[in-house]
């Protein structure tokens, strides 16, 4: 008999979907089919069983900020927003830029709640000048290297990183901010900026550097990938690129398509992100763009901040938000008029996985002899998000006490459950 069964769910994988049970054993799935029987049984019934969600872009604050967020903290909340893998990004104490901080990382995430695929750091402590020993961390698993919190700003030192790149197979992450014009800003340069008078950083920042990479991608032939994508302008000039046939992929974070710089409004900091939320035509566009495919995943940039850190003025705040946990449920309610389920989870797992370089485990078909790695979500239940209610270290939600559309009630990662009706189990 299996040792886990998943009943009465209904499966949506890369193969379409059909309702069907799921049968586990030794971390994989191992027959479907109906009334099937096992040790224990997962109850599914009104829910889609899909392959775990990988996230693109998640801060765990380990090693360095550990008030904030742990790695073990940081999966059991990926975990409960149906992540079976995260990209830890490099900006800790110290930089992900050495093989031994890369090897603590992956050493931390040993047994906890979700995959932890560490990116490494372009250029030393992510200053921009000297290359990182991108040949060390690429043999210790690394498949994505970015300045995370920083864009590249030298063209020579980009150019070198996307030749290195190219060589080791492996993709260059970008965080597209031009630092001589957004020096100083703290929010969208705009029609609110003005009205609250705040310093605005342009969209030109983010384009100037989109358009850059995509010139040094058609130079190299490395592949890029746009992280954050948040103006109208860097939508058009992705899709352009990428109808020019360049190595080219993007994601979206879920505040850049639910939340708009009218926010900033009330001056509360929890509504301070890199890159800052942008005007409402910026957000129809990135919709459009994840609409259309020019976007390739929606991505959290979860990024835990302690309260005492959060709570300063909104000029010194730190920039940040979790969304781990909220993820899917903003994916469903916002986009849920204009894209079917069967596209938001394609944008929540298998192109993530992908383009992390992790698509022999996750993301997969849930079929006979795949790895049950899984999520198992309601995507007609509402709930209100309680920021108390987390796994995070960190409070800093935007979302609270706004009711959302959609909830993972199981998550499983080698066929062991890591969430079971909504509470982790380790
Ligand atoms: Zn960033």
């Amino acid at each position: 008999m299996a040792e886990l069964v998943i009943r009465g769910g209904t499966i949506i994988d890369p193969n379409g979907s059909h309702e069907t049970d799921v049968a586990i054993a030794d971390g994989r799935v191992v027959e479907l089919g109906t009334d099937l029987d096992g040790d224990r049984i997962l109850d599914a019934s009104g829910c889609i069983v899909s392959p775990g969600f990988v996230d693109l872009h998640t801060h765990l604050r380990q090693p360095g900020r550990e008030e904030a967020e742990t790695i073990g903290s940081g999966a059991r909340a990926a975990a409960r927003g149906g992540f079976t893998a995260v990209v830890a990004m490099p900006n800790t104490t110290p930089a992900m830029d050495s093989a031994s901080v890369v090897a603590e990382v992956l050493e931390l995430g040993n047994g906890v709640s979700c995959e932890i695929l560490a990116s490494g750091a372009i250029t030393v402590g992510r200053e921009g000048e000297q290359l990182s020993p991108m040949g060390e961390l690429a043999d210790l698993g690394v498949n994505i290297f970015t300045d995370d919190g920083t864009g590249v700003q030298d063209d020579a030192v980009m150019r070198r990183a996307m030749e290195y790149a190219r060589g080791l197979g492996v993709t260059l992450a970008q965080h597209c901010e031009v630092t001589s014009l957004s020096a100083g800003t703290c929010m969208h340069e705009g029609e609110w900026s003005t009205r609250l008078g705040l310093p605005g950083q342009p969209a030109e920042a983010e384009e100037l550097m989109v358009s850059r990479d995509i010139a040094l991608s058609g130079l190299t032939g490395a592949r890029i990938h746009f992280q954050h994508l948040s103006t109208g302008g860097s939508v058009e000039l992705v899709r352009a690129a990428k109808a020019q046939g360049l190595p080219v992929t993007a994601e979206a974070a879920t505040h850049h398509f639910t939340l708009t710089d009218a926010c900033v409004g009330s001056y509360d900091p929890v509504f301070k992100v890199h890159p800052p939320l942008r005007s409402s035509a910026d957000v129809a566009a990135v919709r459009a763009g994840l609409v259309d495919g020019t976007i390739d995943a929606i991505a959290t940039d979860h990024a835990p901040h302690t309260s005492q850190d959060k709570e300063r003025p909104f000029d010194a705040a730190p920039p940040g938000m979790l969304g781990l946990e909220t993820a899917l449920a903003l994916a469903i309610t916002e986009l849920g008029d204009q894209l079917d389920l069967d596209h938001i989870v394609a944008l929540l797992s298998w192109r993530p996985a992908v383009i992390a370089g992790a698509a022999d485990r996750h993301g997969r078909p849930v079929a006979p002899g795949e790895p049950a790695n899984l999520a198992v979500f309601d995507p007609t239940a509402t709930w209100t998000v309680d920021p108390a209610d987390t796994a995070s270290r960190s409070r800093n939600t935007p979302y609270a006490g706004r009711t959302l559309t959609g909830r993972v009630r199981h998550t499983l990662l080698w066929g062991q459950p890591t969430v079971i009706d909504g509470a982790t189990t380790r």
